[in-house]
C-alpha cells in the first residue's frame, strides 16, 4: 500500500472544487484509490493511498492539470493500511481530516512540510 501526500497551489477559485471532487470521486472508486483533499486561500495539500501503480497513474493526471501548479510531493512511501481508506476522495473540512495533517506535518522535517504545518494552523483562524 502506497501512500502519496502532496501540496499544490490552486489556479482556480474555490468553486472549481466540486468539479475536482466529482472525477476524483468517479476515478478513484474504480481503481481503488482514496484519500482526502484539503483546500485553503490558494492551497491544495492531498493524500492518495491505494495501489503502486495506480497512485502513479492518478498522481500523472494531477501533475498534468492546469488548474493548479508548484505540486511538491511530501511524503512517497509504503504503509501498512490505509489512513482515508473509507473515501474514495473527500474534501478535508472537519476536525479528524486537520489533526492528520497537523500530526503528519509536525513530525516531517523537510520544509515543505513545516509550510504545510504553517498553512493549516493558519486555517484554523478563519
Ligand atoms: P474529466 O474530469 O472529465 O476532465 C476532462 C479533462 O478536462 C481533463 O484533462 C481535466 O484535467 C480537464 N479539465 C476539466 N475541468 C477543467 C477546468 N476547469 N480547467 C482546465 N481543465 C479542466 N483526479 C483523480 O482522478 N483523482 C484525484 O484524486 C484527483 N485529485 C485532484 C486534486 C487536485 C488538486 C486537482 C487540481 C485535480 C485532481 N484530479 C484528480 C483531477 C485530475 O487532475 C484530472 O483532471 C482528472 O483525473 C481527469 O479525469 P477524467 O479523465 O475523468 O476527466
Amino acid at each position: 500500500m502506497r501512500r502519496l501526500i502532496y501540496t499544490s497551489r490552486s489556479l482556480v477559485p474555490p468553486s472549481e472544487i466540486d468539479q475536482i471532487m466529482a472525477s476524483s470521486l468517479r476515478n478513484n472508486d474504480h481503481v481503488g484509490v482514496t484519500g482526502m483533499l484539503w483546500a485553503w486561500d490558494d492551497w491544495f495539500a492531498q493524500v492518495l493511498e491505494g495501489d503502486f501503480e495506480q497512485v502513479s497513474a492518478t498522481m500523472r493526471r494531477i501533475r498534468a492539470d492546469p488548474r493548479h501548479t508548484d505540486i511538491e510531493v511530501l511524503l512517497d512511501r509504503e504503509v501498512m493500511c490505509r489512513q482515508f481508506g473509507s473515501w474514495s476522495m473527500r474534501e478535508a473540512d472537519d476536525g479528524e481530516a486537520t489533526a492528520f495533517m497537523v500530526g503528519f506535518a509536525r513530525c516531517e522535517r523537510s520544509n515543505g512540510a513545516q509550510r504545510l504545518y504553517d498553512i493549516v494552523v493558519s486555517s484554523l483562524g478563519r
